[in-house]
């Protein structure tokens, strides 16, 4: 039963119109930041989604640094992050001078147990930072209550959660600022690409500013100062509208999009759900999430288990991977430690292995690489 082609983890889709709106973009002899396209993205997100504000960047890296910059995160500073995510969630903050507090995952699945966050709260906390692991949604509630409680900010981490919700709202939508990417990896691409979301209104003005490298730029082109100037800290971080161009092309075709990946999943999901007899983590969507499709995972009881399982598929030429490596214990962070032990999050780092997931994948695929997985662990 071997699958005699190469099944890849990941394999970008493209919609066929990104071509063309790059070339009505370069036809427009307008190609730097906020363009058409950026414009036509933004209006889409706004719609869609209700958020108040949004401004594409050139990755959710630099959307969550602006946050960083935004929050005037000073040394000192705490921000309560989960371990078992990607480096630049909690990078932007350190970039600053954030001291980071690394709270535990929960045990159903990879998102930070919301139970564990109050106990980290202390007076110099600033920040709490949810990251939607697979684009299924932390327990907003209690989070947004605990920010209220102690005047702190929530920064979601959306990268993986496009069209995704929780209690019927937009993942993005809640907490005070959030960070989208459109990495090739990711559900909508653009390459690299990402955006950011600004829910609280304070936060809208200054935004603009440290986008357009801490200049009044975007103010003045709208008429609203008659000249411009350095006003602010701030960076480049708006893309070109060659990306928005092709990341606009990826959202008018995204219903198409999340119909296809949710297939994918569900035909996982049904194949794989004996293995939990067998010990195996599936994963899990809590009541109050919805499934945006963005991953297919299994959990595997140990390391060793788990190198076993990507070993096997690679020999059917099937390409698996694990993921994050528990923050709390990497080699940057060793002198900051504070040793308190993330069994969780360690348990996702050693266990969790991704299977391929991308548009095109047929259900053939999906079909050879259940069989494969199902027959292997009869053993
Ligand atoms: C992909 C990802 C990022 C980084 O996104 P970029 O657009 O590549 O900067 C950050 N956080 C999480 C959880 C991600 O999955």
């Amino acid at each position: 039963m071997k699958s005699k082609e190469h099944i890849g983890f990941n394999v970008p889709y493209f919609t066929g119109n990104e071509t063309v709106y790059i070339k009505q973009a370069v036809d427009s002899c307008k190609i730097s930041g906020d363009g058409m396209f950026t414009k036509k993205c933004h209006d889409f997100f706004e719609k869609k989604y209700g958020f108040k504000k949004v401004l594409l960047t050139t990755s959710c890296t630099d959307a969550l640094e602006m946050a960083a910059i935004l929050l005037n995160i000073q040394p000192g500073d705490e921000v309560i992050a989960p371990s078992y995510t990607f480096v630049s969630t909690v990078n932007a903050f350190v970039l600053r001078g954030a001291k980071i507090v690394f709270v535990d995952s929960g045990t159903q699945n990879p998102n930070m147990d919301v139970n564990k966050i109050e106990q980290l709260i202390t007076k110099n906390t600033k920040v709490i930072l949810p990251v939607h692991y697979a684009g299924i949604a932390c327990d907003m509630d209690p989070i947004m209550t605990l920010a209220d409680k102690y005047n702190l900010f929530v920064v979601e981490d959306a990268a993986q959660a496009i069209d995704s919700f929780y209690k019927g709202k937009p993942l993005g939508s809640i907490g005070h600022l959030a960070a989208f990417s459109f990495h090739e990896t990711k559900n909508i691409i653009s390459g690299e690409g990402g955006m950011l979301v600004i829910n609280d209104e304070q936060f809208i003005e200054r935004s603009e500013i440290i986008r357009e490298k801490g200049t009044n730029r975007s103010q003045f082109f709208r008429g609203e100062v008659d000249k411009y100037g350095w006003v602010d800290i701030g960076s480049s971080f708006l893309p070109s509208d060659i990306i928005a161009a092709f990341l606009y092309a990826q959202l008018e075709n995204l219903d198409k999009i999340q119909t296809r990946r949710k297939q994918i999943w569900n035909q996982y999901y049904e194949a794989l759900k004996p293995l939990e007899e067998k010990g195996i983590q599936l994963p899990y969507i809590p009541d109050f999430a919805t499934n945006n499709a963005h991953m297919f995972y299994l959990v595997c009881n140990s390391i060793e288990a788990r190198t076993k399982l990507i070993d096997y598929l690679k020999s059917e030429n099937i390409y698996s991977v694990f993921h994050y490596l528990s923050l709390h214990k990497s080699e940057y962070y060793k002198n900051q430690r504070d040793h308190r032990e993330l069994p969780e999050s360690d348990f996702y780092s050693d266990g969790l292995v991704r299977l391929p997931f991308y548009f095109s994948l047929s259900n053939k695929y999906v079909d050879v690489i259940c069989s494969l997985i199902i027959n292997y662990f009869k053993n």
